[in-house]
């Protein structure tokens, strides 16, 4: 095998391997390095999202809701169960299937576009050299054209909880609890805590979640981040908002987690507890010296909109640069910097990028929230439209929750578009489309929607930002 390619992207994640399979489709030799191993030591591409991220939560989100909805809404349907019960065991063996069938894919992925993997570490040497050691220990020294650096991130560790890696773990140890804790305590009220403090819960779980801020989601518009804690309460998510947490200890009773609030001192005892305050970039041993790519005060590898570090061709992407920390960011930059490289067209809009909570009801937007277009001094009219009032949504037993468009008053060009409630995740995506388009409202207002759908929400929420909204009275 050569020891030179056009491109080494170094990190097999979701920012990493789209890179490559670009690169491969530009008909440019590429190597993917990954040095991931899974729990059993076997090697994986995939990265955080699809081994211990994205695809597992998704997949354990999945079964708890399905068996809370049998529980709670199949009795409304007018479906008679007896005896619902369920095994941890087959949830986290249909979990592990679909993490296996996702991450081997990559590898049929790469062969397709003629991609080289190498399982084991990477490193950058200077002058786009890259010290490449095996999963055997066998070292190798690779040159390229182009090196992209995609190493991703790791979890942020809180001083005074040390991880044990059974009673006091990460957002991975999270997915694979073999049972379900009577008592759990999650550490953050973001993305992650809140989407596998609905797991634990859903399965019953009593599931006391610990958040330093005083507002719950305040990147969501605020009155998502309303309507979530109503729903999140109903669901007896407790949730308790300015609680700084000083410390954990393992004890024979369990898990005793010291924290502070607003009533002073606190201590709470649980059987499980989970730390999920946020992530920061993974670079341990990615550079080697005199390379020149430099890092920036939090640890993320510096680089300019494109992607450039400004070392002649090197470029960074994914979870290790700056912006959300999103595979479907970090998949964006991927295929923009391989495009680049092959001398095409590659743009990142930053602006249009969605985020997705995966909670019941589901929380999705993109763009401004109301209170960050009024605080940029724009005039805004609004337009929301309640699942409640949506047919399908009645049929389908999901009235909760809400679509709610956010424009500018003098242009009418959509600012933002928030969406809580059934599908939120996939609904927004027409909003997406709308916004890299910048579409108007009346743009939407005159786009036909099927009847009865979800999107008709989308379509009532525009209408209602003019009070031309049919299905809803307009004020
Ligand atoms: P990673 O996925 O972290 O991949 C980096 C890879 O590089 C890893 O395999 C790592 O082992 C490898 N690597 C690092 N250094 C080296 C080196 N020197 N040599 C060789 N290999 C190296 N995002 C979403 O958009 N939607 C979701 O629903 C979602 N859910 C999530 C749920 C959880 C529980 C978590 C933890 C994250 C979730 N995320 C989600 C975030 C998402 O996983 C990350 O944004 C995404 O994985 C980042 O992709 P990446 O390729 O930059 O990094
Ligand atoms: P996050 O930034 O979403 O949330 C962390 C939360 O912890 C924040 O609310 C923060 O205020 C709180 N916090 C910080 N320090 C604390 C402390 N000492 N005590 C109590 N609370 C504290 O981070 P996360 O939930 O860990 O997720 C990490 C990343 O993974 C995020 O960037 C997210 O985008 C990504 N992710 C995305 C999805 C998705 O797209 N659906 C799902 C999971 C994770």
């Amino acid at each position: 095998m050569s020891d030179s390619f056009d491109v080494i992207v170094i990190g097999g994640g979701p920012a990493g391997y789209p890179a490559a399979i670009r690169a491969g489709q530009n008909k440019l030799s590429v190597a993917c390095i990954d040095q991931w191993k899974s729990r059993d030591g076997s090697a994986a591409f995939g990265g955080t999202c699809l081994n211990a991220g994205c695809i597992p939560s998704k997949a354990l989100l999945e079964s708890s809701e399905l068996y809370h909805r049998a529980q709670h809404e199949f009795s409304i349907h007018g479906i008679k169960l007896e005896g619902v019960g369920f095994d941890v065991a087959a949830m986290q063996k249909r979990k592990a299937g679909i993490v296996r069938v996702s991450t081997q894919g990559i590898l049929a992925l790469f062969k397709a576009a003629g991609v080289t993997p190498l399982t084991g570490h990477g490193k950058l040497l200077a002058g786009r050299r890259v010290e490449f050691t095996g999963h055997d220990g066998a070292k190798r020294t690779l040159t390229a054209r182009h090196v992209v650096l995609a190493s991703g991130s790791e979890p942020m560790p809180l001083r005074g909880v040390t991880f044990d890696g059974e009673w006091i773990v990460d957002s991975w140890g999270a997915l694979d609890f073999p049972d379900v804790p009577k008592r759990l305590c999650v550490i953050g009220a973001g993305v992650i805590g809140l989407e596998l403090g609905s797991v634990w819960r859903r399965l019953g779980a009593e599931t006391v979640v610990l958040e330093a801020l005083e507002t719950l989601l305040p990147m969501a518009d605020a009155a998502v981040a309303k309507e979530a804690a109503r729903h999140f309460k109903k669901q007896r998510l407790d949730i308790r908002l300015g609680a700084r947490v000083s410390g954990a200890e393992i004890r024979a009773d369990g898990v005793h987690v010291g924290y502070a609030d607003a009533r002073g001192a606190q201590t709470l005892v649980v059987d499980r507890l989970v730390v999920a305050i946020g992530r920061r970039p993974f670079t341990h041993d990615l550079l080697g010296d005199g390379t020149g790519v430099r890092l920036d005060e939090r640890g993320f590898v510096q680089v300019d909109e494109h992607c450039r570090t400004g070392v002649e061709g090197v470029w960074a992407i994914g979870d290790c640069v700056r912006g959300p920390m999103l595979a479907h960011k970090g998949k964006e930059e991927g295929v923009a910097v391989a495009d680049l490289i092959a001398g095409q067209y590659g743009h990142v809009n930053y602006k249009t990028i969605p985020s997705v909570i995966y909670t019941a009801p589901e929380i999705a937007w993109v763009g401004q929230t109301e209170e960050q277009a009024k605080a940029a001094g724009r005039a805004v009219k609004t337009g929301s439209f309640p699942f409640a009032a949506s047919g399908r949504a009645r049929a389908m037993e999901a009235g909760a929750g809400f679509c709610k468009i956010v424009a500018d008053a003098a242009t009418d060009e959509i600012l933002g578009v928030h969406v809580i409630g059934p599908m939120a995740g996939e609904l927004i995506a027409e909003a997406v489309l709308a916004m890299e388009y910048s579409a108007s409202s009346e743009d939407l207002q005159r786009t036909i929607h099927a009847h009865p759908t979800l999107s008709e929400a989308m379509h009532e929420a525009a209408l209602a930002a003019d009070k031309r909204a049919i299905d809803i009275p307009n004020r």
